[in-house]
């Protein structure tokens, strides 16, 4: 620590990067929105629920996606339902996130080859951070992808997206 060692006597003080403090703000802090498009969603409900219980990595659902930063697109995503989507994802706060869960979401799932009606994967309207492989997936697999989510926000840093 060089100049500042030895400088503070009660062991209150560290130091960190602006990077590290405002990622780990943001990662143990995730206010998912809450909505669900089809079967999917059951299962996103119980791992919300106490057995799995999000709340422990702080994961919290929203009711409005301007106090929700990850949306996670549980379901099967109709052209209909593709629009609103995108909307709601417009609405939320910055920086904000998307999980892909299971395979409709992410390819059309079983709908891939005949459903006229279904969208090919969400990625095709919103920017996804993370696939969840599935049909349906089960709540370890989404608790995975949040972790998942948390070790991507942990390295991402302000000073690479300001010069991207
Ligand atoms: S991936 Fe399977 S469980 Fe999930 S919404 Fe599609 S059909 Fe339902």
């Amino acid at each position: 620590m060089g100049l500042l060692d030895q400088q503070f006597e009660n062991g209150n003080v560290f130091i960190t990067s602006a990077d590290k403090l405002l990622n780990w703000a943001r990662l143990s802090s995730l206010w998912g929105m809450q909505f669900g498009l089809a079967c999917c969603a059951i299962e996103m409900m119980a791992t919300g629920a106490s057995h799995y219980d999000t709340d422990r990595f702080g994961v919290f659902f929203r009711g409005t996606p301007r106090q929700s930063d990850v949306m996670i697109v549980a379901g099967t995503v109709t052209l209909k339902m593709a629009s609103r989507i995108k909307t709601l994802y417009d609405q939320m706060s910055e920086p904000r996130y998307v999980i892909s869960m299971g395979s409709c979401s992410n390819c059309g799932g079983p709908y891939w080859e005949h459903g006229y009606h279904v969208l090919k994967g969400v990625d095709r309207v919103i920017p996804v951070d993370v696939y969840v492989p599935g049909c349906p997936p089960r709540p370890e697999a989404l608790l995975e992808g949040l972790m998942k989510l948390q070790e991507k926000i942990r390295s991402s840093s302000l000073a690479r997206k300001k010069s991207a």
